[in-house]
């Protein structure tokens, strides 16, 4: 049975309400969401409400596990956006009449602008949106971030539209994310969320620290609706990803746009990290056991067949325990060599991604290759005062970085093997590791997160 495998830590789902608990047992509703902490007794499984913290019993036959999303470019966080269509063509798609169905279309008349068509007593009334100041506005007392936001208010708020919005009229095709992640038990509830400080700032959004029912977190806040429907796909590649060296997405807020919530990385990124605290706190040993929490997280992904493209310390952030996870899975695609029009981070990029787009797990492995020097030149820019021009050029020519000071040898001819030219030249994330780990010699693999502790304070283990 399914159940038999579970382990500590799998994510599940109550399939029932158990209200009235017995001792020792756990109170849940249909849906919450539940982690196994235990599974040494027959039949139950100890478990910890992810919402609420508290810890009890529940039958094993009562959780199913919370499923992954498919990855799926018809989910759409604006199922109601019908792009260019015509008056009378949403016209047409809201019929049958029914008071409060709703869509948004982008005008013909007036490209860029946008129309929300309510139904409203048998007719359809359209509702000029109007751009202003970077927000949008109906009646020029309102004024929204964008049209994720101005649907949500309106559905709640009659405000001076003829009706509240009561039912979307779904784009043909496309699958609505909210339904979607709320069904597989990934959307979490905004009202549980207390936002902190500001730890980040992404390229997209904002980075905050909060508590989601007692748990800390990070959310990050995506609130261009374009660039949040990207952003749904980074997260839907989450769902599918649970590994001690990856940053664990606990689920997703929808309010005004996408909220992602993660767990707290509260040492920050690696750059930082290694910057801040430089060569007297943090021993090559430390380094090493960085390089490999990295690399185990790159052969959970490479054995998915998922390529990072974006490997970089600035995307690997240390947790309490200064264990390294890897981040930033924003441009993680599926192994498919499918050319891609992105912004390409020139200093971490394998040659034949730069120039032909050839992005694989190979094209990690060079990236990876960068990361280990960044690690042991403790958060140096790769590439000292070259500019991206030269970089490119050269590397193409064959210049390689020279060793980070005091790296150990072994270290710097992985690097070197990991910027073979020819990418299948390029060793696996599982070989790394196995060399990797001999380097790291007879340092047990087992230490315990209390012995990192020790390191910084020069205790050894
Ligand atoms: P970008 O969009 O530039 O790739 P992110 O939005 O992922 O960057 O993160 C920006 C910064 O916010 C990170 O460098 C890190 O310092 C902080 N940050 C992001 N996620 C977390 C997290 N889960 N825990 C702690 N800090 C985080």
């Amino acid at each position: 049975m399914a159940e038999m495998s579970w382990a500590a830590g799998t994510q599940c789902v109550a399939k029932g309400d158990h209200r009235k608990p017995k001792s020792g047992e756990l109170a849940y509703h249909k849906g919450d969401i539940l982690t196994i902490v235990d599974t040494s007794t027959k039949g139950c499984y100890v478990v910890k409400h992810n919402s609420t913290g508290e810890e009890g019993l529940i039958n094993s036959a009562n959780v199913r596990e919370r499923e992954a999303l498919r990855v799926d470019p018809n989910l759409s966080l604006m199922p109601w956006f019908h792009g260019k269509i015509s008056g009378p063509d949403a016209v047409c798609k809201l019929q049958p009449a029914e008071d409060g169905l709703f869509l948004v279309r982008e005008s013909i008349r007036h490209p860029g602008d946008y129309v929300l068509c309510v139904s409203v007593s048998g007719k359809v009334v359209h509702y000029r949106v109007i751009y202003k100041d970077n927000k949008l506005t109906i009646d020029n007392t309102q004024y929204f971030y964008n049209l994720i936001d101005m649907i949500e208010f309106f559905s709640k708020n009659k405000g001076s539209i003829a009706t509240t919005l009561l039912k979307p009229k779904q784009k043909q095709g496309t699958k609505s994310a909210e339904v979607e992640l709320s069904k597989t038990g990934w959307l979490l509830d905004i009202s549980n969320l207390t936002l902190g400080e500001n730890i980040g700032e992404g390229e997209f959004g904002a980075v905050y620290e909060g508590e989601y029912m007692g748990q800390r977190v990070a959310v990050k806040t995506i609130k261009c609706d374009v660039t949040a429907q990207a952003f749904l796909q980074e997260t839907t590649v989450m769902t599918k990803l649970q590994h001690k060296n990856l940053v664990r997405l606990l689920g997703v807020i929808l309010h005004k746009g996408l909220h992602i919530v993660t767990e707290l990385m509260t040492k920050g990124n690696l750059v930082n990290f290694l910057r801040t605290r430089g060569r007297s706190v943090v021993n090559s040993v430390q380094l090493l056991r960085f390089a490999l929490d990295v690399c185990e997280g790159m052969g959970y992904l490479e054995s998915k067949k998922l390529v990072h493209r974006d490997l970089a310390a600035r995307n690997v952030l240390v947790a309490d325990d200064s264990v390294a996870k890897v981040s930033d899975f924003g441009l993680t695609k599926l192994d498919l060599k499918e050319p891609d029009n992105v912004k390409l981070p020139i200093k971490w990029t394998a040659p034949e991604a730069l120039k032909k787009e050839k992005f694989s797990t190979k094209s990690d492995v060079w990236s990876y290759g960068v990361l280990l020097w960044e690690i042991f030149s403790y958060g140096r820019q790769p590439y000292p005062k070259m500019s991206l021009k030269e970089v490119k050029e050269r590397v193409e020519g064959g210049y390689r970085m020279e060793a980070p000071e005091d790296c150990p040898p072994g270290v710097y001819s992985l690097m070197r093997i990991c910027w073979k030219q020819e990418p299948r030249r390029r060793p696996t994330f599982h070989k790394l590791r196995e060399k990797l780990e001999q380097e790291t010699g007879d340092l047990s693999l087992d230490t315990g997160s209390e012995c990192r502790e020790g390191i910084w304070s020069g205790s050894g283990c």
